[in-house]
């Protein structure tokens, strides 16, 4: 009855876990959410006012459908701000969320069997968008040890004269691993002279958990990696409007023309009302964010310090997003034998819900969101920590 494509892949197992720990919640159940990977923040007033006003002013019909040119120009001088780096508006794509660019991109770049390399931990939606168009996810595996890098070495040997494009994400969901300057530089002599489009997810970027690190994006390192670069970013995490959906897309401009011609045939314009939220959003005041993050520093401080006395779990340290991704391993059992398991062990008798590991392509490992409050962290830590015990008893 299918087509064969939508057989490829499986629900976005973050959504699907999010949704059961609020359907749960709704049939009376005392769950404790720490899989939904979004902001517990409201949506700032300003923004809100500008999405009414724009109602009320009749803003309610089809724009342009690669967004409005206020909006495209909102995003470009934000990225020359953020990012040091110019763009043209014909290089600018706004979609309906940071998905549909990733979609979109991955519509327009791959045929039949390219290759994309795709460092593991990584997010569970970039191997579906990736089949869905065709191509072939090559996962390669980074370790605790490297920080869920991906090293030159490892790249390197990944790459075939199939391999079309290459992910980055940092800050990264699911471990929150941050690429330094040095890092990218290692990343950049390999991929330099090569025909491979480089992918830099960077919807994390305003996030980072240590003060004292820099973010960078690939592209800074020279014009022939810029011109290979495609950025990828939303508003949904910086400005807590994740339910808003906008994204973008910034890289060449055929393929950007490419992608705007996709999205013309299938969503149209992203959504009227949010483009002029956004660009209230990009536009307006940015103080928020800093209490935003400094909440979120001392979410990943009170995990820290719970994961450090629990024996049997080691975490590394996230330096960005709002995620930990401790490993759990030990804890396997007849009972719980895998990353799946265990989430649905620490659902059924902690009642937390957390996201496998293995949905982002680690096994032994769960990842945890702290975009929820600390007294909420605090509790569901309590019971993850009852539940641990009676499991290894
Ligand atoms: N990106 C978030 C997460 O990883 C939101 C859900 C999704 O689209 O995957 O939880």
């Amino acid at each position: 009855m299918l087509a064969n494509r939508i057989k490829l892949i499986p629900p976005s197992p973050t959504l699907t876990i999010n949704a059961k720990a609020k359907a749960m919640r709704a049939a009376g159940e005392d769950v404790i959410s720490l899989a939904a990977g979004e902001p517990d923040f409201d949506t700032p007033e300003h923004v809100k006012e500008a999405a009414i006003k724009a109602i009320r002013e009749g803003f309610n019909k089809y724009t342009a459908v690669g967004g409005i040119p206020e909006l495209k120009e909102a995003i470009i001088s934000f990225v020359q701000k953020e990012y040091n780096l110019k763009y043209s508006q014909e290089e600018v794509l706004v979609c309906c969320g940071g998905k549909q660019a990733l979609y979109n991109l991955f519509q327009v770049i791959l045929n039949p069997g390219d290759e994309v390399i795709i460092p593991a931990p990584y997010w569970v939606s970039y191997p579906p968008m990736v089949l869905l168009a065709g191509g072939k996810p090559v996962i390669v595996q980074t370790s605790e040890e490297n920080g869920f890098k991906v090293t030159p070495e490892s790249l390197e040997k990944a790459i075939t004269p199939w391999t079309k494009a290459i992910i980055l994400n940092s800050p990264s969901n699911p471990t929150g691993s941050v690429y330094t300057k040095e890092d990218l530089e290692g990343i950049g002599a390999i991929l330099k002279d090569k025909n491979i489009w480089i992918v830099s997810d960077d919807v994390y970027h305003k996030i980072l958990l240590k003060p004292e690190l820099k973010w960078n994006c690939i592209a800074n390192l020279d014009e022939e990696i810029k011109r290979k670069t495609f950025i990828v970013n939303a508003l949904s995490k910086t400005y807590s409007l994740t339910g808003w959906r906008i994204g973008y897309l910034i890289g060449n401009k055929d393929v950007i023309k490419a992608a705007t011609k996709l999205q013309s045939q299938s969503t149209s314009n992203p959504n009227s009302i949010a483009q002029r939220g956004a660009l209230a959003a990009l536009t307006g005041p940015q103080d928020f964010l800093e209490q935003w993050v400094a909440a979120f520093r001392k979410r990943a401080t009170y995990l820290m310090d719970f994961f450090k006395k629990i024996p049997g779990i080691r975490c590394f340290e996230p330096e960005g997003a709002f995620y930990a991704f401790p490993n759990v391993s030990s804890f396997f059992n007849l009972k719980a034998s895998d990353s799946v398991k265990l989430s649905e062990y620490l659902l059924e008798e902690a009642k937390v819900a957390v996201v496998p590991g293995i949905a982002f392509g680690k096994e032994g490992f769960i990842r945890i969101s702290f975009a929820t409050s600390l007294e909420t962290i605090k509790k569901a830590c309590e019971r993850i920590k009852i539940a641990l015990e009676r499991l290894s008893r």
